[in-house]
């Protein structure tokens, strides 16, 4: 059974300054969404979190100081280590999806680069799905390669396929919970249950699902996000979270996972795995938190943190207005005769409705897929003609949005590359915002036929 932690690096850190609770009582996500990790200030009663924007932490004594920085005591040292802002955040997450605790970072890149980079070092691999952001795709393929990780890509829709790519030297699985343009819905449990076989942990991206899937119940070790995403909602602020499940044991096949079980000659020989045991289960987030974030400083700022806080307090209901938005969506360009083809996952069919029924729990999504007769310079001249959605290169505002992938976010990737991630040229993404359903498909109506005038396709 999952033990929580949620106080180390919460109350322990941020306890001289702040009140901490986590509401453990609470299962409900409407609730933790607006209550765990924080209830007021101490200092001023402030009953919305207050951004501290500090660098610094003043230390009570010489001995207070070197014990902070030995990891003897626990509290407050630079803020990019940890702040009591983000603490609140990454408390909220962790109770949300089940997790021991967290650490928030500078975007959703970082996240994913971290969760590597905290498992695998140079003349290991990782075994990834083909379905990824465009992105990571980047940061696997020739950013990590060019570090000495190897990432093997394999087809998600056979979890047998990432037993096949394991070799001595495999650290990590990843994937996303819910990859877009495909949006077929990746078999966690089937995964994270091989992985568990040799010691790997499963990470997942759950930025394209958060709320709908608890990624932590179906067996994976640790979660990312793009917080820039839903979490955030409202297009504000880059940011990024992992999330560690606190249920998976490093120490079962240390050779497997050498960065946690063999001495760490930058923090004076410790030993994580074992060092970490009195805290709780969170060996992995904390040297994630205390030797890479400290090393690649990829903090997030604490009113980024606040602003995403903001976002996360609403998150269960905009989600689910996300979901029924693009629902309505999904049927409506279904029934358009200009329209060749829909992605989402309601419109599935075999194994792959089967996972999103199993993992997806109140709804698909807020993501859905189409082609347009009369491909690219249709996709494009539908694109250009949309007035109430935004054509920008993110996912999960409350506003809607829309993007052609091929030319814009998957366009680094070779035509091989694109194939394999399901870009195909005609496709386009739509981000289903929360406006009034009306609107939103008076939009595309509008868009519809403003496309197929102008490449004179006729119905
Ligand atoms: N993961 C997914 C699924 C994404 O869609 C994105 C961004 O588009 C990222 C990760 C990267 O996040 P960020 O842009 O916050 O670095």
């Amino acid at each position: 059974p999952r033990k929580r932690c949620g106080g180390f690096f919460g109350a322990g850190l941020a306890g001289n300054v702040m009140e901490m609770t986590i509401m453990t009582e609470s299962k409900n996500p409407e609730t933790l969404a607006l209550h765990a990790g924080y209830r007021s200030d101490p200092a001023t009663g402030a009953v919305a979190v207050p951004i501290y924007q500090t660098t610094s932490y003043q230390f009570n004594s010489p001995e207070h100081a070197a014990n902070l920085f030995a990891l003897k005591e626990l509290g407050n040292i630079y803020t990019r280590i940890m702040n009591p802002t983000n603490v609140v955040l990454e408390q909220r997450i962790a109770a949300l999806d089940g997790g021991a605790a967290a650490l928030a970072v500078s975007s959703g890149q970082a996240a994913s680069a971290i969760a590597i980079q905290n498992v695998a070092q140079v003349g290991d691999n990782v075994v990834s799905s083909t379905d990824l952001y465009g992105g990571t795709w980047n940061l696997f393929a020739n950013t990590l390669k060019q570090q000495g990780i190897e990432v093997r890509f394999v087809d998600p829709a056979d979890p047998e396929g990432f037993r096949s790519a394991t070799d001595v030297k495999t650290r990590a699985y990843y994937a996303e919970t819910l990859p877009n343009p495909k949006l077929t819905v990746f078999p966690i449990q089937e995964v994270a249950d091989i992985g568990r076989e040799f010691g790997i942990p499963l990470i997942m991206d759950n930025t394209a699902a958060p709320i709908l899937c608890r990624p932590f119940d179906h067996g994976a070790a640790i979660i990312v996000y793009s917080t820039t995403k839903y979490i955030g909602g409202h297009g504000t602020s880059i940011g990024g979270l992992i999330v560690d499940g606190g249920n998976f044991d490093w120490e079962a096949h240390p050779d497997r996972q050498p960065l946690l079980n063999q001495p760490d000659p930058s923090y004076h020989g410790a030993v994580w795995a074992e060092a970490i045991k009195p805290l709780g289960p969170i060996a992995y987030i904390i040297k994630a938190r205390v030797t890479l974030q400290r090393d690649l400083g990829a903090a997030v700022s604490p009113f980024n943190a606040f602003q995403t806080i903001q976002g996360l307090e609403t998150l269960p209901l905009r989600i689910r207005e996300h979901c029924r938005n693009a629902d309505a969506v999904t049927e409506y360009l279904n029934r358009h005769d200009r329209v060749v083809k829909v992605i989402h996952p309601s419109l599935q069919g075999g194994e792959d409705r089967v996972r999103a029924d199993k993992y997806l729990k109140g709804g698909y999504g807020g993501l859905v897929g189409l082609e347009l007769k009369g491909g690219l310079e249709a996709g494009r001249e539908f694109i250009n003609a949309l007035e109430l959605f935004y054509h920008v290169a993110n996912i999960g505002d409350a506003r809607s949005l829309a993007i052609h992938p091929a030319t814009t976010t998957h366009s680094q990737l070779t035509p091989e590359e694109q194939l394999a991630t399901g870009v195909t040229d005609g496709y386009v993404r739509l981000s289903v915002g929360i406006e009034h359903i009306d609107d939103i498909i008076a939009d595309l109506s509008q868009a519809l036929d403003k496309a197929a005038s102008a490449s004179k396709i006729t119905a």
